[in-house]
């Protein structure tokens, strides 16, 4: 398939004249990510029964032509596709495996795509639970944040059959423009752990690297202007410098979830005996920050996290 540049999200309505299917999707968990991308499932021309716990989070997807479910069994009832997005472990597998969840309501054979980021070891053990019932599972963790949901540019890495990972296409392939099979199930957790420790390390280097500059009174706007131009230059420089220059934190994507995925690639690389030094202590500053009140933060707040050792204005 095409790809498109990271950070150049596609206009909307390409999406839609491209990629018209139709589907009946079920979209669980309607937050941050969920809610825009599960319009643009439906403005791409699938029919898209959302469900979200806090029913006000529906309205976008109503708004776009789109129906709000009561429940999850209300949602699953009749899908083609169930697709989730929620916070946790925990949260998949009460969604996917609870007495009112989509394994005890969902028509078997039912293609269940889970876009959370979670454990690789739930995942796979998820997926041996649906195949025992007649389900089909795919792990797909997306990256690119509150932007690329809104812009359908998402990253996926897919874990699961190659089969199933060609029957999703439809659904993928709306959400996302860079879209990978990575391997069996829990794959696509596995790298999606390996992209959280990466983007982490990104953050907590380039909010050092401002303070710094802060503390030498240079001009800030220029600086990564400049830096954004040569080698220092990322995809977390140019969507969080902005923030952490304005100490403007609304998120995005929150301290508590980026905690969360450190907890699981510190944990995942330890079973596997690979050290992740500079990653554990990214981990830690990430706890210290949630443990400081900064947890529904966006997770570019770290910054203020190291401002706080420094002694400068968080
Ligand atoms: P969010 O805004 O907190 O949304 C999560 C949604 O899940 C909420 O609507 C919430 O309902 C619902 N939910 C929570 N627990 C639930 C449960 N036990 N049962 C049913 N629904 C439940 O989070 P998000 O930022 O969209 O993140 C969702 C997932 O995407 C996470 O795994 C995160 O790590 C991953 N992710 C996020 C980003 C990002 O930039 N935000 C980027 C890449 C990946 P309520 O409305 O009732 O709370």
């Amino acid at each position: 398939m095409a790809q498109t540049p990271p950070g150049r999200g596609r206009d909307p309505q390409t999406v839609t004249a491209d990629r018209s299917r139709d589907m009946r999707i079920a979209f669980v968990g309607l937050g941050i990510m969920g809610s825009p991308m599960a319009v643009h499932l439906q403005q791409a021309g699938h029919d898209v029964v959302g469900y979200n716990r806090t029913p006000a989070k529906a309205q976008p997807l109503v708004d776009a032509g789109g129906t709000a479910a009561a429940s999850v069994a209300e949602a699953v009832t009749g899908a083609d596709v169930v697709a989730v997005m929620v916070p946790d472990s925990p949260d998949v597998v009460d969604v996917l495996a609870g007495d009112d969840g989509v394994f005890a309501n969902a028509r078997p054979g039912t293609l269940v795509i889970d876009f959370s980021s979670i454990r690789p070891d739930v995942t796979a053990d998820l997926a041996a639970q649906a195949r025992e019932r007649g389900f089909r599972l795919l792990d797909a963790p997306v990256s690119g944040g509150q932007a690329g949901a809104q812009n359908a540019s998402l990253s996926i890495m897919v874990g699961g059959s190659a089969e199933d990972f060609d029957a999703a296409r439809p659904v993928l392939d709306v959400v996302g423009s860079t879209v990978v099979h990575v391997g069996p199930a829990g794959s696509g957790q596995t790298v999606k752990a390996a992209n959280q420790l990466i983007v982490a390390g990104n953050i907590g280097l380039l909010a050092e690297a401002i303070l710094f500059l802060e503390a030498y009174g240079v001009d800030t706007a220029a600086a990564v202007r400049v830096l954004g131009g040569g080698l220092a230059g990322s995809t977390v420089l140019d969507q969080k410098a902005q923030k952490m220059l304005d100490r403007s934190f609304e998120p995005g994507f929150r301290v508590d979830l980026h905690h969360k995925d450190l907890g699981i690639v510190t944990s995942a690389a330890r079973a596997a005996d690979v050290p992740v030094p500079l990653g554990a202590t990214v981990a830690q500053l990430m706890g210290a920050a949630r443990a400081q009140g900064d947890g529904d933060l966006d997770h570019s707040a770290l910054f203020r996290t190291l401002a706080r050792l420094a002694g400068r204005e968080p």
